[in-house]
């Protein structure tokens, strides 16, 4: 890794720890050439199998950006975007996996997004949950509206 002051490409560790929940390591490393110091960390990274069989590290920007576009025209703000990117992220990590499908991370939007925008929600279960006629969209409004009569 190069000096993030510098960009010299040799740098050496000096101390190196655990985080406290053991989910992290972190590094203080310095620069040979300028002598400045820097932290480093490393995580398992999250990864997403795509349904093309490429796999890729998870994506909050891709999750907000998945929604933003399911939302356009609806009284959405950024904020409550980066809300929902947040606490499904923090879903995904709470299984606990090293990997997780594509496709489970799309239905792990649909819970929040149903909360934030019931249309946003529409459109997106649309495609996650591969509605193909009207009768999907009816019978899904449906059980949106019986659950709003219970509540
Ligand atoms: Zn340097």
């Amino acid at each position: 890794m190069h000096c993030p002051f510098c960009r010299h490409p040799d740098t050496r560790v000096i101390d190196s720890r655990s985080t406290e929940d053991g989910a992290a390591i972190r590094r203080r490393r310095t620069c040979s050439k300028c002598g400045r110091r820097f932290t480093t960390q490393e995580t398992v990274l999250l990864m997403v199998n795509k349904r093309s069989g490429v796999t890729e590290p998870f994506s909050r920007e891709k999750v907000v950006a998945g929604v933003r576009r399911a939302c356009q025209g609806r009284p959405v703000s950024e904020d409550s975007l980066a809300q929902l990117g947040q606490s499904v992220e923090e879903a995904i990590r709470a299984r606990g996996a090293a990997e997780i499908a594509a496709n489970e991370v799309g239905l792990a939007i649909l819970g929040p997004l149903r909360e934030l925008d019931e249309v946003a929600y529409l459109r997106f279960a649309s495609v996650y949950r591969g509605f193909e006629s009207l009768a999907d969209f009816e019978a899904e409004i449906q059980q949106l509206k019986a659950e709003k009569g219970e509540s």
